[in-house]
């Protein structure tokens, strides 16, 4: 039995690999940080929390990290743990830049000391990208990251790279696009957006309040992504790879098809931060426009360009827009018919 190590276990990323990696008869051991309660609701969502051994660990601490991969002692390291939140980045640009930079090389250093034939997964970022102006994106394109996040995201890509090219360790890199699930945390748009307008849907919230409806994504399903990770591991030698889908919407649009999958027809009036969402049906304004959720800066708009990995590691996405949308909107409306039971 493969033993693998997942760092960030609790995350979206992390449930959905713990399953994968389960499926696939791994042994799984995955950390969290001493403040954070184990299981969480996602591992219990996806009914997994019983298989998985939790280790307490801290990205700040070196010497922490060396005595949790020598008592594992893991085939293969995920490393998912990062503050991810991008908004939330220029609030703690110093925090963001030692979990998700130094956080990296802290990891490599103990694999290189303990066991360099550990094969190590980076969770890189498609914000390393930031503003730039080829797209799409491929391993290739040069990376303008343009907030904390994508910028100590971009050190742990190079550091990762490094080790690789260097010290010899199978390092690889996925450089994500946006991916989503139901297991999304709902301070990111999509979830926000499934959860409240089916929340609206059922009388249980009046309005949406959102930032910037023009921003685009190259939005994929989670479930999807956490495939390529483990093939990357699989594969005989180390690399980056894109992983996306290719084709970016608006979250203006991410609105329109989940209230298309709740039957709600939408309307749209007003410009900008004036422009405001309307049910056609009663009338009633549904979504509005707050610039308090506005970026300092925002991306330009980053689609990628995945040929390598399909080529490389025989892996696209399975998952549409249409049936990503679908399947987390059926499942927040799935909680809110569950609330009602309960109530
Ligand atoms: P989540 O935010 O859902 O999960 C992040 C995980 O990291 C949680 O388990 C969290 O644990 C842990 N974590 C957060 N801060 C710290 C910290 N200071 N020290 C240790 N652990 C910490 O992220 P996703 O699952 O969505 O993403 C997985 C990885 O992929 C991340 O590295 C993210 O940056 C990257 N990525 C994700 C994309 C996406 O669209 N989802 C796109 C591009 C990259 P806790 O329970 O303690 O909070
Ligand atoms: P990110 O790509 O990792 O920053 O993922 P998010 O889901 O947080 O944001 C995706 C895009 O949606 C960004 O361009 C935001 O500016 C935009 N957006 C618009 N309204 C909101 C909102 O209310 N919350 C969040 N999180 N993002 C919003």
């Amino acid at each position: 039995m493969k033993r693998a190590l997942i760092t960030g276990i609790t995350g979206q990323d992390g449930a959905y690999l713990a399953q994968f990696l389960l499926e696939h008869q791994y042994q799984v051991y995955g950390t969290h940080r001493a403040t954070s309660a184990v299981p969480g609701w996602r591992l219990q969502a996806l009914g997994v929390a019983q298989d998985i051994a939790f280790v307490s660990l801290d990205l700040l601490d070196f010497e922490n990290i060396v005595q949790v991969i020598r008592q594992v002692e893991p085939d293969e390291i995920y490393h998912l743990a990062a503050q991810s939140f991008v908004a939330k980045s220029f609030e703690q640009p110093l925090y963001i830049t030692d979990v998700d930079a130094m956080g990296v090389t802290r990891i490599l250093e103990a694999i290189r000391t303990i066991n360099p034939t550990i094969r190590f997964f980076q969770a890189s970022t498609a914000e390393m990208f930031g503003e730039v102006q080829i797209s799409p994106q491929s391993e290739n394109t040069p990376f303008l990251p343009r907030n904390p996040y994508g910028t100590a995201k971009l050190y742990g890509h190079w550091i990762t790279s490094n080790f690789r090219d260097t010290l010899n360790i199978h390092a690889s890199s996925g450089i994500l696009y946006n991916h989503e699930s139901p297991l999304r945390g709902e301070e990111f748009v999509t979830r926000k957006i499934t959860k409240s307008l089916t929340q609206i849907k059922y009388g249980l919230q009046t309005t949406l309040e959102l930032g910037n409806l023009e921003a685009q994504r190259d939005w994929g399903y989670a479930k999807d992504y956490v495939e390529a990770m483990w093939k990357m591991l699989q594969s005989e030698t180390a690399d980056n790879y894109i992983l996306a889908t290719g084709k970016t919407r608006s979250v203006k649009e991410f609105v329109e098809m989940v209230a298309q999958v709740l039957e709600i027809q939408i309307s749209w009036q007003g410009q900008a931060e004036n422009t405001v969402g309307i049910d056609a049906k009663t009338g009633q304004t549904i979504v509005t426009v707050n610039p308090n959720f506005y970026r300092p800066t925002e991306t330009t708009v980053l689609v990628g360009d995945a040929s390598k990995a399909q080529s490389k590691l025989n892996w696209q996405p399975k998952t549409s827009f249409e049936e990503l949308v679908t399947l987390m909107t059926l499942a927040d409306i799935e909680k809110v018919m569950q609330f009602r039971v309960n109530a």
